[in-house]
């Protein structure tokens, strides 16, 4: 039965008022699993005004005690962690593994959320002039939103509203309209947890719902995660109205294969990495780049690929699930044709692909090219499918080129036995999360996720530290006492010179 999907406003489940609806769909069988609202004008208005309200209680509120909010928070998501996985499943088609690491991924972060008052800490200097010292403290923005997308609905909206909220903002979410049932769980666990009434509200629409959150004057920042386009204009428009803005778009990533790297270790991981999660995911790896004879080994990766298949969630013998939506498939199927009619050699062509007892899933299959050139779509264009490009070289300068002259930089990997190689190639390439002999390397949330040039618009990147410094402000005191003020007594002045 479909039901219709609240908005989270003030601590509870609302029902909207909208007259506009869309329809989320299970991927696997694409039946209407929920619809969800396009948030009206004055629920977003009531939102963003009732974040403002309790943001300015919430600033003053202990930071110990905003870090215990998330330390609860930390415990009940471990808690309810398969349930949360379970209802991910449903609204993404993700196996249930993948769906794990997905909510996982999240925990981590609140945990980096709870050591806020750390990450908050100021800078002093004493005597900047004789008998003045100087001083920096850190405080909140204001109210700050987020905008996310399909492909990790606990992970991303994870990655930003607890950070956000214990560095003692408030925070309007507008998670993405093709998984919105896992955003609206975790606002209900983490006012569980003890959040104050509208430090977290959540929204739902597409455009015209950002678009307003983009120009209202109370939202001081802007975190978004989502494809290359969307982020172009978020960012023009977001900064275009002054708000601070920190914008994660698409990638296209790159394993470099040296001649002596582990061959088994290689053909797994580049499976795993090309086609897990559909290929859905920001880091996946999408183009293998063989160096010298390891192009030797591309026919057994064909065969590891093609032994590998989707399915439903629940499905243990499942690789992966299916695409978010029939839109997505076929955007998928065109590039795979379009691979085929600009010359690159099809080994696996997953376009073709059924799964038992779900006709109407959004199946496709691994598919693997080779013989692929910097000039054709499926190199040029982010799939974001199970789909793996293979391209050769004969030395590591060449793959440092091919990788550098790319227009994205989000991830990318070196599998080789070499401390030299690797060396030089971490130092030389111009991509932001680098893995050595690592395949997909997110790094955890003790750093930052750093991807850099086409596939991140900001300056300050998600989660560790650099999060702290994007949802905060430091203002500089420069404060003198004179002597002459102290009042009388033997307790005060004994210690002053
Ligand atoms: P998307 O850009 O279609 O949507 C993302 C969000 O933006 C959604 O909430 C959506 O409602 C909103 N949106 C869509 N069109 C908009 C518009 N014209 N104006 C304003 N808002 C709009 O992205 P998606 O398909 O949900 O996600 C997949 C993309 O996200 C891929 O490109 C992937 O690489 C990227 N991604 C990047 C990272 C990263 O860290 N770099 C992580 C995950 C996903």
């Amino acid at each position: 039965m479909t039901h219709n999907v609240p908005l989270f406003i003030n601590g509870g489940c609302r029902q909207s008022e909208s007259t506009e609806w869309l329809e989320v769909t299970n991927p696997a069988d694409n039946k209407v699993i929920a619809k969800l609202p396009l948030s009206t004008e004055s629920e977003m208005e009531h939102a963003v005004s009732q974040a403002l309200i309790a943001q300015k209680q919430w600033k003053e509120v202990a930071v110990s005690e905003r870090a215990r909010l998330m330390l609860r928070y930390q415990q009940l998501l471990k808690e309810q962690h398969d349930a949360i996985a379970q209802l991910l499943s449903t609204e993404t088609g993700k196996t249930i593994a993948d769906a794990k690491g997905d909510v996982w991924r999240g925990i981590e972060v609140v945990e980096q959320a709870a050591n806020i008052a750390s990450n908050m800490m100021g800078e002093t200097v004493e005597n900047v002039a004789t008998d003045i010292d100087g001083y920096s403290i850190v405080q909140p923005l204001g109210v700050c939103c987020g905008i996310t997308p399909f492909n990790f609905p606990a992970m991303i909206p994870l990655w930003m509203f607890p950070i956000a909220i214990a560095a003692g903002n408030s925070f309007v979410l507008k998670p993405s309209e093709q998984v919105p049932l896992t955003a609206i769980r975790l606002a209900e666990l983490f006012q569980q947890a003890g959040a104050p009434e509208g430090v977290l509200q959540v929204i739902h629409g597409g455009k015209e719902q950002v678009d307003y959150l983009l120009a209202h004057p109370e939202i001081k920042a802007v975190s978004f995660v989502g494809s290359v386009p969307t982020a172009q204009y978020i960012y023009q428009t977001g900064t275009a109205h002054h708000k601070r803005v920190q914008a994660f778009a698409g990638a296209k990533n790159h394993m470099v294969v040296m001649p002596d790297a582990n061959r088994e270790q290689v053909i797994n991981h580049l499976v795993g990495s090309s086609v897990g999660a559909a290929g859905q995911r920001c880091m996946a790896i999408s183009v293998a780049v063989f160096v010298g004879t390891s192009n030797q080994w591309i026919p057994e990766l064909a065969n590891a690929m093609s032994k590998v298949n989707p399915g439903a969630w629940d499905d243990d013998n499942a690789a992966y699930g299916p695409l978010i939506s029939a839109t997505a498939k076929q955007r998928v199927l065109t590039l795979i044709q379009q691979g085929q009619a600009e010359g690159a050699e099809c080994l696996l062509d997953g376009s073709e692909c059924h799964v038992s007892g779900l006709p109407d899933g959004n199946w496709v299959g691994p598919t693997l090219f080779r013989g692929v050139t910097r000039d054709m779509s499926i190199y040029k264009e982010e799939i974001f499918g199970p789909v793996l490009v293979c391209m050769e070289v004969e030395t590591l300068e060449e793959a440092l080129s091919l990788v550098n002259s790319n227009p994205y930089g989000n991830g990318t990997s070196i599998f080789t036995a070499s401390g030299a190689a690797a060396r030089k190639y971490q130092h030389e390439v111009m991509v932001g999360q680098v893995g050595i002999n690592v395949p997909i390397p997110v790094p955890l949330p003790f750093f930052s996720f750093t991807g850099w040039r086409g596939s991140f618009y900001g300056d300050l990147h998600a989660y560790g530290k650099q999060a702290v410094k994007f949802y905060t402000e430091t203002k500089t005191v420069t404060a003198r006492w004179f002597d002459d003020d102290i009042p009388d007594g033997p307790n005060l002045t004994i210690h002053l010179r």
